[in-house]
């Protein structure tokens, strides 16, 4: 099969193997051109296959040695179609860990359900006896509750009133003012049910009760606070509605924990180009201009970066990491810089269509959400058939 893009609203539809597998290799021959870390030995990974959740297992393993399991929900190929990117990323990365040694299984589905968690809980009994880091790092638009099979569906809105301001069509470059209808009291519920801290503390509660979680284990969680000028949409919206539950959730862990030594942490992360904010409205323009500015810095920082400093400066440094006032692990620091943020709001404050190009760095925004899915990798030979039937591995 010759892959190519194709791209429908904010998702693109087919991915490519060779080219996820180069972006996984891309992002390990990072952290091995960095110094070894002193972390984790048994990771669990929820979210593992694309994004953050993935970043953190290549620097868990190539940074610091760990064997690791991954939980995610991808599909493999199947007639016309591709596997998704996470498909591919996994398969990738199990083939690359496996080869320098490392342990590293996976489990592909549904992990706010009961089955998946007891599924994750019997592997980890089987093959590692304990974990000693959760990283959770789910993102989803929907979340069936396991005990009352109640559907919750995630919104991105705002809340109390309207919002208006700008935002990019990211297939054609066109700027324009985009208005927000405010969250029902239900959406807000239903978004903090799938992307608040509720799943987060049932499977640690899972894994605790079934005694494969480490008394001293770490845990962590990740979450986003941004600009002003994205308040509305994210961090006083829905999402941050649920990101309060998330961070709120870290604190009873932390309490849970901590009588054996254990840690919960939310880790604030950069905003980036990733599948799930590739969806949220105004964000991917803002991304466009902060990449420009944080680039023209010299402080620009991919997830494997992001990631890579989260566990070599804050959580595994031998002293416990310096946190916020609300207690909040910061990597989003060279994000926030005042310079920074100075100059993406002056820069907002103009950006139109036709400015677009000059004053942003919409194309590799672009090439960015392209790389996600496999494309427009060097190296990579686009025209070549490939076989888009990838096996992984260590797929239980
Ligand atoms: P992503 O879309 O790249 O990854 C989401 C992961 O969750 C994937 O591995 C996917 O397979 C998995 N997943 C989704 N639904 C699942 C389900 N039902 N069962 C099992 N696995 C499932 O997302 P991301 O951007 O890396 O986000 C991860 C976390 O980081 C989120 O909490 C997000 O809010 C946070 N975060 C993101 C940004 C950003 O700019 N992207 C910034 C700060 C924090």
């Amino acid at each position: 099969m010759i892959i190519q893009p194709k791209i429908r609203g904010f998702i693109c539809t087919t991915a490519h193997p060779d080219g996820c597998a180069k972006h996984v290799q891309e992002q390990i021959d990072y952290v091995k051109s960095q110094g070894k870390i002193e972390g984790p030995k048994k990771v669990l990974v929820i979210g593992a296959s694309t994004g953050y959740g993935l970043a953190s297992r290549i620097t868990a393993t190539f940074g610091a040695g760990a064997s690791t399991i991954g939980v995610f929900f991808e599909k493999p190929a199947g007639g016309p179609r591709t596997a998704t990117a996470g498909w591919y990323n996994t398969a990738a990365f199990e083939k690359a860990a496996k080869e320098a040694g490392y342990y590293a299984k996976s489990l592909n589905g549904d992990a706010f359900s009961d089955e998946m968690k007891q599924k994750t809980i019997e592997l980890i009994k089987k093959d590692f006896g304990q974990v000693d880091l959760v990283v959770y790092s789910l993102a989803s638009p929907r979340r069936t509750h396991p005990k009352t099979g109640e559907a919750f569906s995630s919104v991105l809105k705002p809340i109390g009133s309207a919002f208006t301001n700008k935002t990019v069509d990211t297939n054609n470059g066109t700027v324009s003012a985009v208005t927000i209808e405010p969250a029902n009291e239900e959406e807000i519920r239903q978004t903090v049910a799938v992307m608040g801290g509720e799943d987060w503390s049932m499977w640690i509660d899972a894994l605790s009760e079934a005694g494969v979680l480490a008394q001293d284990a770490t845990t962590i969680a990740y979450s986003y606070i941004g600009p002003a000028l994205t308040y509305p949409v994210y961090r006083e919206g829905t999402i941050g509605r649920a990101k309060d539950d998330l961070e709120a959730t870290a604190h009873q862990l932390a309490d849970k924990l901590k009588a054996g030594g254990g840690r919960a942490y939310v880790s604030v992360n950069k905003a980036l180009v990733t599948q799930s904010s590739a969806a949220i409205p105004v964000v991917p323009l803002y991304i466009s201009l902060l990449y420009k500015e944080m680039k023209e810095r010299n402080l620009h920082e991919g997830c494997i970066e992001q990631m890579y400093r989260l566990f070599s400066e804050r959580l595994y440094t031998g002293s416990e990491p310096a946190t916020d006032e609300k207690g909040r692990i910061r990597v989003d620091d060279l994000e926030m810089k005042e310079e920074v943020q100075a100059a993406v709001e002056m820069l907002w404050e103009q950006v139109n269509t036709d400015n677009l190009l000059q004053l942003s760095d919409f194309e590799s925004y672009r090439a960015e959400f392209l790389r996600l899915f496999g494309f427009g990798l060097e190296g990579v030979d686009y025209d070549k058939d490939v076989d888009p039937n990838v096996p992984i591995e260590g797929i239980e």
